[in-house]
């Protein structure tokens, strides 16, 4: 909860969730687990020269020559061991590993996807690791290569988490950018329409974060009695509140008859309620009422595009 309020945290739901993600970790941790580290930062120079920074959740002991290295995940979708066989993320941490503990000749590596209890496990042979370790080499290389006026950042929905956003020419552009002209949405032709909508959902993520770092930042001025204040304008701040009424008291003051007509049931925690009970689960099942919400409206690559880009390559090996 502190640490929720420290972080301005306003949907309710992410504390909601936070919680039970924690509560059912803690409830399956395993006291037995002989941890090595935890929030490993690491900053390390290769054999060859590369330097190489990151941080790993949790090493474990799993016997004198093994260790398990640890990834927590808050995702509702795992990926599959085929996808995590050629992860670069995963391919880095077994690196840094054989770096920092070259006495376990054998690293496991996991994603623990806490949201949905599912561990997914990979490893790297010495093959593997010597083609990461190329690939390094060869990153850092071009890397090295690279004159400034090349680097030219590409807006995406994740630029608000990037650590190197106070040096991105391209968002510090996009937050100072003036309006332009654009053509009036009913004359966009389908193509520019997409463009636009993908642009706006960008620049919308990136704006959204924006404002969540103003808030932080301001939230902590006003808690230590300061005021933002410039050019006639400032800063203030308004709270709701929410008034909340104790179910216990509120039956024993309310006719029986009138009671149904005002109660909702609270749908998470009767889902909670049920979990472990099969017989509850299908008796519920039956007697949910499902309502949509508003549609989501989100743009993919059009499945023919998609089969016909396959069907191209296929030609194109063939021949
Ligand atoms: S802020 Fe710049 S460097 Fe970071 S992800 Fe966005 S475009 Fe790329």
């Amino acid at each position: 909860m502190n640490s929720a309020t420290e972080e301005g945290l306003e949907n309710m739901s992410f504390y909601t969730d936070g919680k039970t993600m924690v509560t059912e970790f803690i409830d399956r941790f395993d006291p037995s687990e002989e941890v090595i580290d935890v929030e490993q930062r690491f900053r390390l120079t290769t054999p060859d020269g590369v330097p190489i920074v990151g941080a790993i959740d949790k090493v474990v002991k799993i016997n004198d020559d093994t260790i398990a290295i640890i990834d927590y995940k808050t995702a509702r979708n795992a990926m599959t061991t085929w996808d995590l066989q050629d992860d670069v993320q995963l391919s880095m941490y077994d690196f840094a590993a054989s770096l920092m503990w070259p006495e376990f000749k054998n690293r496991l590596l996991f994603l623990d996807y806490v949201r949905i209890n599912k561990r997914v496990s990979t490893y790297r042979t010495e093959e593997d690791q010597e083609t990461f370790n190329e690939f390094l080499n060869s990153m850092w290389l071009q890397m090295q290569k690279l004159e400034e006026t090349e680097i030219k950042g590409r807006l995406n929905s994740l630029c608000g988490w990037c650590d190197y956003k106070l040096y991105c020419p391209a968002y510090t552009a996009f937050l100072n950018a003036k309006p332009t002209e654009m053509t009036a949405l009913p004359d966009m032709e389908d193509g520019e329409f997409l463009e636009h909508w993908e642009n706006v959902a960008t620049k919308k993520s990136i704006l959204e974060n924006r404002q969540r770092e103003l808030k932080l930042i301001a939230t902590k001025k006003f808690m230590e009695g300061q005021d933002i204040e410039a050019n006639g304008k400032e800063l203030y701040s308004t709270q709701a509140s929410r008034t909340n009424y104790d179910i216990v008291k509120v039956v024993e003051i309310i006719p029986q008859e009138d009671l149904f007509g005002l109660l909702n049931v609270n749908k998470a925690r009767l889902d909670r309620y049920a979990k472990d009970d099969p017989d509850m689960k299908s008796k519920l099942q039956r007697i949910a009422q499902v309502n949509y919400n508003a549609p989501v409206y989100k743009t993919r690559a059009v499945k023919e595009d998609i089969e016909s880009e396959f069907d191209s390559k296929q030609n194109e090996s063939a021949a």
